[in-house]
């Protein structure tokens, strides 16, 4: 048999991999390759779909944490709270900036930073709190905005596993001051190579980040101010228009697909299924389960062909690189476990029901052995 792969691209909805084909065709014989009217429509119809003000179109999603956190103001001697499991990423852009990162524990059941949490590391230092919507789950967002408002400080959200999620009918990355989108190939929007945007409503944002993505530049050769070069490319942009019109329809594939692991394996060994918080619409960017089981699960299922993934083995605080920030084994025990009993299964758009049906009885058996 076939094995199942993690992950694979595949053509989906049928007839979109020619669309995409298509449309990097017409932008090389449109003979604009940087800045042109690829990226300014992308940026429109972004920014539209999310009923956002505007996208800066960056050169991936770490560049737009960056300049997003740089909009903000953030910089030495600022702290910013975010939780510790995240991709490594969203502290590294912290320290990029050279603020401090505040790490903090997710919550057990959506895997999230809470404004609970939050609350607990605001200091007179605290400039802003960066919450990551994790696996395609938007955070308790209104509580998170009250907390920001009340403390002012900036509130950013790292929307880079969220394209298309939503809390309370709004669409993440339409809901803090600033959001940072990547569209690395494998996320919900994914280019053919690395991408990124910063969504924002407040125009002075929006014109810094416009500027600072370009080496300050207002015109050409007209620099207000320092900057770098991270833009979107032109050729990214025309691929990722073409996915953007079936964002939707992938992620109800998504929605789907996911449906059927949540009834196929409740009552599963000691497997714990994500939960979807009240008002949100969970885009499934990663399917985790957790099982004190997990190594040996994800050994079983590798020798039965089944590819699975770990989000994350090592929490930000203990890896080796971040040793600097002063903590230890123990102090972020939600993380921790984790870190430990987290395993996602294969789902993307495309994956076929034979295959899904093969994970669903290779978990099964696993657990009835
Ligand atoms: C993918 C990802 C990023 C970084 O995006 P790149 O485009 O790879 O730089 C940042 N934060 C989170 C949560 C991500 O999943």
């Amino acid at each position: 048999m076939q094995p199942v792969p993690y992950f694979q691209f595949r053509d989906f909805p049928a007839g979109l991999e020619a669309q995409v084909q298509q449309a990097l065709l017409d932008t090389v014989a449109g003979r604009q390759y940087v800045l042109g009217p690829q990226v300014e429509a992308f940026e429109r119809e972004f920014a539209a779909y999310l009923s956002a003000g505007a996208a800066v179109g960056v050169g991936n999603g770490y560049d737009a944490l960056v300049i997003a956190l740089k909009a903000l103001g953030v910089g030495a001697g600022d702290e910013v709270v975010l939780p510790v499991h995240t991709f490594i990423a969203t502290v590294n852009a912290v320290l990029q900036v050279g603020a401090t990162p505040i790490l903090a524990e997710p919550d057990k059941y959506t895997y999230n930073l809470t404004a609970e949490t939050a609350a607990r590391h605001i200091t007179p230092k605290t400039k802003a709190i960066l919450a990551v919507h994790l696996y395609g789950q938007v955070c308790q967002m209104e509580e998170l905005q009250r907390l920001a408002q009340s403390q002012r400080i900036k509130l950013l959200e790292d929307a880079a596993q969220a394209h298309g999620a939503t809390y309370k009918n709004k669409y993440a990355g339409s809901m803090g001051d600033a959001a940072a989108f990547s569209f690395y190939p494998t996320k919900n929007l994914g280019a053919l190579g690395d991408a990124g945007a910063v969504v924002t409503f407040d125009e002075t944002l929006e014109a810094f980040a416009r500027k600072y993505r370009n080496y300050g530049e207002s015109q050409k050769y007209n620099s207000e101010q320092v900057g770098i070069n991270s833009r979107l490319d032109e050729l990214q942009a025309a691929a990722l228009r073409a996915k953007l019109q079936h964002l939707e329809a992938m992620n109800r594939e998504r929605q789907r697909l996911a449906q059927v692991y949540l009834q196929e394996l409740q009552n599963t060994g000691d497997l714990i299924l994500p939960q979807t918080a009240p008002h949100c619409g969970h885009v499934y960017h990663i399917f985790n389960i957790l099982t004190k089981y997990r190594n040996e699960l994800q050994a079983y299922l590798q020798e039965q062909g089944v590819g699975t993934a770990i989000h994350y083995p090592v929490p930000a605080h203990l890896q080796p690189a971040y040793t600097f920030l002063g903590h230890r084994a123990g102090d972020f025990p939600v993380a921790e476990e984790l870190a430990r009993t987290s395993l996602s299964l294969p789902l993307f758009p495309g994956l076929t029901e034979v295959e899904q049906q093969r994970v669903v009885e290779k978990v099964k058996a696993f657990f009835g052995r």
